[in-house]
């Protein structure tokens, strides 16, 4: 693998060139290990160059206002990293410098086992193992590990634990990684093309594209509810949602109560007639939702609670999540 990197190390603006002289700067591999996370590397090479270039030192990064940080980082998303490195970085300064072993590193607020392992392995040379998603995929294949994901993890963790080596660590982990990102992809691995084409067990049993296991796709939870269109002079009854929970604080259709975890109560708003306005179906990340819709067919309009009447030439302008905008939609097609 060492040989093989010598020759194929991927370059990137955080990265000593396998051979060189110069030392890896840890604060250079600890800002680039934290941005690439959830952070593919071609989105995250100009951050770090914009980062590396206006706060060259931790102790730059440390001084520097928290608004000033947040705004670069900007775009790169899961903010709580950027509040973390801020945190991160005023903690290493404190202390002096960074910690050299993966155990003192983890001590760091909000750098994980991943981040500490890999800062321990790349710029301080200690044995630590680092499994990404691509590390993962690599060990998986390399020693048919068939048991599906996660519960894989342990037994790769303990494969990738007894093929790290003592000499150049750092190199090692970086080669595993780029294997798994240009050689041991997801789908079609180049085995001809790899190093590890020799010992690797699932090439022998031709199973390296069934292999890390994914895990059994959970089925995703159905919910019903109502949502009930009220409609007088060209206007329609809109609500405003509670600040928590679910398309907190947006304004809404009123509905009868449904949430991820039950189905709504069909109680309406009002009483009286109503009719039947068709459904529409909607996909949140954890469960599906179909929305009945109920149309009000009486003529009494009291006592319908907090809430405010819009007008429907302008309900675009409603800011209507898409449910509710799919639901106004097909009330007003039914009129
Ligand atoms: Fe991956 Fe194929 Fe190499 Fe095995 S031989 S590690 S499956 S690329």
């Amino acid at each position: 693998m060492l040989e093989w990197y010598d020759g194929h190390a991927r370059a990137f603006p955080w990265r000593i060139s396998p051979g060189s002289a110069e030392r890896p700067d840890p604060y250079r591999v600890w800002l680039s290990e934290v941005m690439l996370q959830q952070t593919t590397t071609a989105h995250a090479a100009p951050y770090f160059q914009k980062f590396a270039a206006r706060w060259p030192t931790v102790e730059e990064l440390a001084a520097a206002p928290d608004e000033d940080i947040m705004a670069e980082w900007a775009g790169l998303g899961y903010y709580s990293r950027a509040r973390n490195l801020v945190a991160c970085a005023k903690a290493v300064v404190e202390r002096g410098g960074f910690p050299e072993t993966e155990d003192e590193l983890r001590k760091l607020p909000g750098l994980g086992a991943y981040t500490a392992a890999a800062v321990a392995a790349i710029a301080f040379g200690e044995p630590a193992t680092v499994v990404d998603a691509n590390v993962e995929r690599v060990v998986a294949r390399l020693f048919a590990i068939d048991e599906p994901m996660p519960g894989a993890r342990k037994a790769i963790r303990a494969a990738a634990e007894e093929i790290t080596p003592c000499e150049r660590p750092g190199d090692f982990a970086q080669a595993m990684m780029d294997l798994g990102a240009t050689i041991c992809t997801t789908r079609s691995p180049k085995c001809l093309l790899c190093p590890l084409s020799a010992p690797c067990l699932a090439r022998a049993q031709g199973i390296q594209g069934d292999l890390p296991v994914k895990a059994p796709k959970k089925a995703r939870p159905e919910r019903t509810g109502t949502a009930f269109w009220i409609e007088r002079n060209g206007q329609v009854w809109l609500v405003k949602r509670p600040s928590k929970g679910l398309l907190g604080g947006m304004r809404a259709l009123p509905d009868d109560g449904w949430s991820a975890r039950k189905d709504g109560s069909e109680d309406a708003p009002i009483p009286g007639a109503w009719k039947a306005g068709g459904v529409v179906r909607h996909g949140f990340t954890h469960f599906d939702l179909e929305l009945g819709l109920a149309v009000y067919a009486g003529e009494k309009f009291t006592s319908l609670g907090e809430g405010e009447w819009w007008p429907l030439a302008r309900i675009e302008e409603a800011g209507l999540p898409t449910l509710f905008a799919k639901a106004a939609l097909l009330a007003m097609a039914v009129e």
